[in-house]
């Protein structure tokens, strides 16, 4: 599990996250292919995973457009949270690609990341997670799964990867 800079309590009052404007939306979560196993070994029906190794969005029943099936509209909660996909615990830092570039991104329309970017807590998180995410174990999950890195617009680019330098 990746650590979580943003305090729980604000991401439950916002509905920022979960929500997509259209159901093949590119913000839907991209699962690694371990991920995907792992849903299947715990009999999440098939039906909530994509072609493009996404999750798939369900109409919202409370209003228009999406939501993840596995949001909790009542609460807001995500009812898979031990579970959740790699790419949910990674946001609001996005893994993008740039040409031949793979970009630690971030996505600027979080409110918490709009209003904390310049905090030193932040930045402290921001280096633990590029060092974490340059580790060999992680690069080789990145390797392993090319459906992880997608081209994500209006994003603030952080840091180039180190992935072609592993061996
Ligand atoms: S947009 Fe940011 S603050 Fe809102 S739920 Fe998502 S991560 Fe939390
Ligand atoms: S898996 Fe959970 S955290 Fe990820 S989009 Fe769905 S409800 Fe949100």
């Amino acid at each position: 599990m990746i650590k979580q800079v943003i305090p729980q309590e604000v991401c439950l009052k916002c509905q920022g996250c979960c929500r997509f404007k259209k159901i093949d939306s590119a913000w839907s979560p991209c699962l690694l292919d371990e991920e995907i196993q792992n849903f299947l070994d715990k009999k999440i029906p098939p039906a909530c995973i994509s072609s493009a190794k996404k999750i798939l969005p369900i109409s919202n029943p409370q209003g228009e457009g999406f939501i993840c099936p596995f949001l909790d509209i009542k609460d807001n909660k995500c009812r898979i949270y031990g579970l959740r996909p790699f790419e949910c615990q990674l946001y609001p830092f996005l893994i993008n690609f740039r040409g031949k570039k793979v970009i630690l991104t971030l996505d600027l329309n979080c409110p918490y990341v709009s209003g904390h970017l310049k905090d030193g807590d932040f930045k402290k998180y921001t280096d633990s997670l590029i060092a974490f995410l340059n580790s060999a174990a992680q690069i080789r999950i990145l390797k392993d799964n090319p459906q992880i890195i997608q081209a994500y617009e209006d994003v603030l680019d952080v840091i180039e990867l180190e992935l072609q330098d592993e061996a």
